[in-house]
């Protein structure tokens, strides 16, 4: 099997993947940045998103599975003290494998045939470039309002306990092949009205944005932001792929969220 490890790049997580890194190869496994079966990712969260977009082009063939050198994370869930452990799970493989769904986004632009694709492990978040932003929200092909206010966040499941709970949004278990969408302070008064509520959608329900007057965003797809000039539309639905994490042991979301959230108990 082949391996790779991401470091978050401090101290800490560099000595710990230099540390794995021998300890995986004592085990005959192949140090293989380019075509891992597994990326270990050793930092936070952050660092696991990086790892994810970095093999995102071979989601289908690899395993992420992350390491915490800070606080327990949603997707860096190993402590560095059990590394032992997990190098002794991982070449005693094949191991159990988890899914969790991944949102796409197809960004189309005034300029007709153009288009781009992104998929992402958290969310994307809409903000206009300048002033309110303004954006016809269509759901499965019917205007469902017009939205104004800061921006709107689409996320994953997965991604539900990031930017998405900061808005208020609900918490959904990565079980479910569905995407959530939350306003950023939406304008509502006796002239503008949104939905005021966050929504869930499952699979096959697209939910399109689509600008008014103002054509120019700023577009986050997890840690990425971009400026895309001439947009006329953003679809978001759950996408086709997903994305993989290698289970050595049970460690159900629930919990995870009530570590992180309430107390580690
Ligand atoms: P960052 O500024 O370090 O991330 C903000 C925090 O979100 C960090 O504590 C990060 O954990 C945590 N996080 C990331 N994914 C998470 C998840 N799925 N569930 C729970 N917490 C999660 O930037 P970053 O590390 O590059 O992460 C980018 C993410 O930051 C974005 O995808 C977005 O979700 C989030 N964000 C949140 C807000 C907000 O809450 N108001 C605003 C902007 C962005 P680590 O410290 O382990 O990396
Ligand atoms: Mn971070």
């Amino acid at each position: 099997m082949k391996f790779a490890i991401t470091s978050k790049g401090d101290s800490v997580s560099n000595t710990l993947m230099h540390k794995m890194r021998t300890y995986l190869q004592d085990f005959d496994l192949i140090y293989d940045e380019d075509q891992p079966d597994l990326v270990v990712s050793v930092g936070g969260d952050g660092t696991l998103l990086y790892a994810f977009h970095r093999y995102r082009s071979r989601l289908d063939k690899t395993a992420f599975i992350g390491v915490h050198t800070g606080h327990l994370g949603f997707y860096a869930d190993w402590v560095p003290e059990e590394i032992e452990k997990l190098v002794i799970a991982i070449a005693k493989t094949p191991y159990q494998v988890v899914e969790y769904p991944l949102l796409e986004v197809i960004i189309r632009y005034i300029d007709g045939g153009r288009e781009a694709r992104y998929l992402a492990l958290n969310e994307c978040t809409v903000k206009s470039v300048e002033g309110t932003l303004v954006m016809d929200v269509e759901i499965k092909g019917q205007l469902f309002e017009t939205f104004r206010g800061d921006g709107l966040c689409i996320s994953t499941p997965s991604g539900s306990t990031a930017y998405n709970k900061a808005l208020g949004g609900a918490i959904l278990h990565p079980s479910l092949p569905a995407i959530q969408l939350a306003e950023m302070a939406s304008i509502n008064n006796r002239v503008f009205r949104t939905i005021g509520s966050p929504l869930v959608l499952p699979q096959h329900h697209t939910c399109l944005l689509k600008p008014v007057n103002d054509v120019d965003y700023q577009i986050t797809i997890d840690h990425l932001t971009l400026l895309h000039k001439d947009v006329k539309s953003i679809q978001c639905r759950v996408a086709k792929e997903k994305v993989r994490f290698a289970r050595f042991r049970p460690f159900p979301f629930w919990k995870r969220v009530s570590d992180s959230f309430i107390t580690d108990k």
